[in-house]
């Protein structure tokens, strides 16, 4: 054993060290490499430029489908959904017919970085924005972890700690609110300054990304906002991480109008009613911003029309970018096959895939256009650690690209 190993952690195959700083991994939802790249020009990132200067930054790919969930446990985990078993917020359980959301931690089948952390001994805590993530990213983590959703409901039983209004100082934000992101920052921050936890998994909520893109005031103020905070982490001398779930793309046709493939209309409207069923694994109880509607789909033969003719005509719809049977899916992004569709459908860049019209009330867009995520465009994301990489770090992040979920992997083993 060398030196560096010495008290490591094995989770899903690979080790951590323990760390010896105060250390924060912030999946900063949503947060596209273009609002960086903006946020830098505009002068909106004096913090984040700092660790891009004197730490490490790349870009990294999320894992498929580029949805929250998946990535949240992924970057826990640091492994792909086939490992931790999770592959969308929303599935259709082929043994029973139904349709489940996927908010507990029954269906996470690996262990946690946090949760082998915290065994060893650290004061671990994860703070969402979004309850419906909190006991995923809890599951056999036996320390803090709540969200700011329903900060004022947690309890030292259910979320190793109380009073967080207090602890923060205002009270909880609303869900559709900026705040709901700012507060989960601000939460970390106080823990750090109440020496109350020394490894973070802060979550936030794409609400603002899905509303504005870079450079439109919503997503350039909140941005300002998150960098004095991620100023503040490093003031009381955290190693920060930073990295992304997905990016987001506009999903618009060049006026300004959804450009939406409904792709459960078309094949019954071709193949007869009954044909297929769509499941959009974006679906959330916070759909009011995107309205169910992003780049991946899974779908589901329901009637006697062969798989192959449903999906050779999916696969000839404008706007639709890739049609795969569910085991090539599963195997190329190393998702759970149990839980594939008989096939998916990935929409093109700048188009978005859902059901039926019924399904997506985009009344919630009113203002803004309609943003979202899910495919392959969304893949890249920023990945950044605020400290500068080891030699052995150095060389693997030349040899290859990065995936998102070995975040915890650089900010604990790949700092000097
Ligand atoms: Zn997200």
């Amino acid at each position: 054993m060398t030196e560096g190993s010495i008290g490591a952690i094995r989770v899903n195959g690979r080790s951590y060290r323990r760390p010896t700083a105060p250390t924060v991994v912030i999946c900063f939802d949503g947060c596209d490499p273009r609002y960086i790249s903006h946020g830098l020009s505009a002068g909106l990132f004096p913090c984040i430029s700092k660790i891009i200067s004197e730490g490490f930054f790349t870009i990294a790919d999320a894992a498929m489908p580029t949805f929250t969930n998946p990535n949240n446990m992924s970057i826990v985990t640091g492994a792909p959904p086939k490992v931790h078993g999770i592959s969308g917020n929303y599935y259709l359980d082929k043994a029973t017919g139904r349709e489940v959301m996927i908010t507990d931690a029954s269906l996470v089948s690996s262990g946690t970085i946090l949760a082998a952390l915290a065994d060893a001994g650290k004061q671990v805590a994860a703070i969402t924005a979004k309850d419906k993530l909190r006991k995923m990213l809890g599951s056999g983590l036996r320390g803090i972890c709540f969200s700011s959703e329903r900060a004022r409901e947690a309890t030292l039983k259910e979320n190793g700690i109380e009073q967080v209004e207090q602890l923060v100082g205002r009270p909880t934000p609303d869900m559709y609110s900026p705040d709901l992101s700012l507060f989960v920052l601000d939460a970390g921050i106080r823990l750090l300054e109440t020496h109350s936890a020394d490894v973070l998994y802060l979550s936030l909520s794409d609400l603002v990304q899905h509303s504005a893109g870079p450079g439109e005031e919503l997503a350039d103020t909140f941005n300002r906002e998150v960098d004095k905070r991620v100023g503040r982490m490093l003031e009381l001398g955290a190693v920060v991480a930073i990295v992304a779930d997905h990016g987001m793309t506009d999903k618009c046709t060049p006026d300004g109008q959804p450009q939406v493939v409904y792709l459960e209309k078309a094949l019954n409207n071709l193949f007869g009613s009954g044909s297929v069923r769509v499941i959009c694994p974006i679906t959330d109880p916070f759909v009011k911003h995107h309205g169910a509607l992003g780049s991946f789909v899974r779908v589901y033969a329901t009637g006697s029309v062969p798989t192959q003719k449903l999906m050779d005509a999916a696969a000839r719809i404008p706007g639709v970018a890739l049609v795969l049977d569910g085991e090539s899916a599963a195997a190329r992004y190393e998702m759970p096959p149990e839980k594939e569709g008989d096939f998916i459908a990935l929409a093109d860049t700048y188009t978005a895939i859902g059901s039926r019209p019924e399904e997506h009330d985009l009344t919630g867009l009113a203002g803004h256009r309609l943003r979202s995520h899910g495919g392959l465009s969304e893949q890249s994301v920023p990945f950044m650690v605020s400290r500068p990489l080891n030699a052995t770090y150095r060389a693997i992040a030349q040899d290859r690209r990065l995936r998102n979920f070995d975040i915890f992997d650089f900010a604990l083993n790949g700092i000097v």
